[in-house]
């Protein structure tokens, strides 16, 4: 094996350096993985551009990135489901595996998460990572190495549909057409929902939409509450949805879900925006219409590759662009135009 590991270093606000850090070795119930894809993730470029997430802030140097596949290249004394060689994609978070909601199965609100990228947790952007062997999954033949990486916010749209409990024949709204907005609109449309809205602000983003399945799409820049909303109803034959998927984190966006959703309907709320927002609380009270948030995924990733192996769901449309880990800064200049979905870095 080379001795190098070259890796993609968050240092500050807009400080991401190449360096090589030492290869890790993995621990009896771990793998050491040689890193294929990663693809960049909204959070990824907050992290550069901000220098934190909420209270999550990078305080000593970083390695970014959490959407990962590779190929196992050392493996554990303990490791029983995986061989070197192994192609596999990586789940970022390792929940503590004791507490009560890792042992009732709600692992992803464990306080205890330790989530790659996330400070002071190092990232995957490097040539070689170590992981617990339990939270990486063996790729299928048929699964390419950036579906691989692409299991991570397809994970956050399984885990949206299912917390909005999207059901065979649901009218579904979609607001926010980004990567999760897109990703949620397949996983919605893969699981029976009948016809799906999305909005966004965007045309281009929009027009990809539409050529992935939206049975509607709905600029809404400009457009007053009650406008939008009739739009939308307009679009779902007259019917309000059943399930509003919010994937924006903006106050007009969220006002929008609650006052479109059907009463006794449900909101997921996945967009992360402002702290605080002004929302009509007593419509969404009095009309029952459940307002459920969601916190990444859980247990998802085996559904995200069954999905997709399957063939039950296609991310073979989704707009890409490719760089190596030597050109990560340009990767990460690349994601702010939003014309693409994913920028992917190989390493
Ligand atoms: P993104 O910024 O690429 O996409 C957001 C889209 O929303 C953009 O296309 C933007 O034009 C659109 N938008 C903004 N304001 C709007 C409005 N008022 N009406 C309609 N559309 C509007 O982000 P993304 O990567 O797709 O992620 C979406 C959101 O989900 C982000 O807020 C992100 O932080 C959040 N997220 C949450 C979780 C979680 O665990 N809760 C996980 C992943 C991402």
């Amino acid at each position: 094996m080379s001795e190098d590991n070259l890796s993609a270093v968050l240092h500050g606000v807009d400080d991401l350096r190449l360096e090589q850090v030492p290869i890790p070795k993995p621990g009896p119930k771990q793998v050491l993985v040689r890193v294929h894809t990663v693809g960049i993730c909204g959070s990824d470029v907050h992290y550069w551009t901000h220098g934190s997430i909420g209270p999550f802030v990078v305080k000593e140097p970083m390695i970014v990135g959490h959407e990962t596949s590779g190929v196992v290249s050392e493996i554990g004394s303990e490791v029983q489901h995986l061989r070197v060689g192994d192609r596999i994609a990586m789940e970022p978070g390792l929940p503590c595996k004791l507490c009560e909601h890792c042992k009732t199965g709600r692992y992803n609100l464990c306080p205890e998460m330790r989530f790659f990228a996330t400070p002071p947790i190092n990232g995957t952007l490097s040539r070689y990572v170590v992981h617990d062997a339990d939270f990486c999954f063996k790729l299928p033949d048929n699964l390419s190495f950036e579906d691989g990486a692409l299991l991570e916010p397809l994970s956050v749209a399984i885990h949206s549909c299912r917390r909005g409990n999207v059901q065979m024949g649901h009218r579904v709204l979609v607001l926010g057409a980004g990567p999760i907005g897109v990703l949620n609109l397949l996983t919605a449309k893969s699981v029976g929902a009948s016809k799906v809205v999305i909005t966004d602000l965007d045309d281009g983003r929009l027009a990809l939409a539409k050529k992935l399945g939206a049975d509607a799409t709905i600029n809404v820049k400009g457009k007053s509450l009650e406008a939008v909303k009739a739009e939308i109803i307009s679009a779902l034959d007259g019917q309000q949805p059943q399930v509003c998927i919010e994937c924006t984190g903006a106050q007009p966006s969220i006002e929008t879900a609650i006052t479109t959703t059907k009463s006794g309907g449900v909101i997921v709320l996945v967009g992360l925006g402002a702290d605080r927002v002004e929302i009509p609380i007593i419509e969404s009270a009095t009309r029952e219409v459940d307002i459920r948030g969601i916190f990444r995924y859980v247990n998802c990733y085996p559904t995200a590759i069954e999905l997709l192996s399957s063939g039950k769901l296609d991310l073979s449309g989704l707009t890409r662009a490719h760089y190596k880990l030597e050109e990560t800064l340009e990767a990460f200049k690349r994601t702010q135009k939003a014309d693409i979905i994913k920028v992917f870095i190989q390493c």
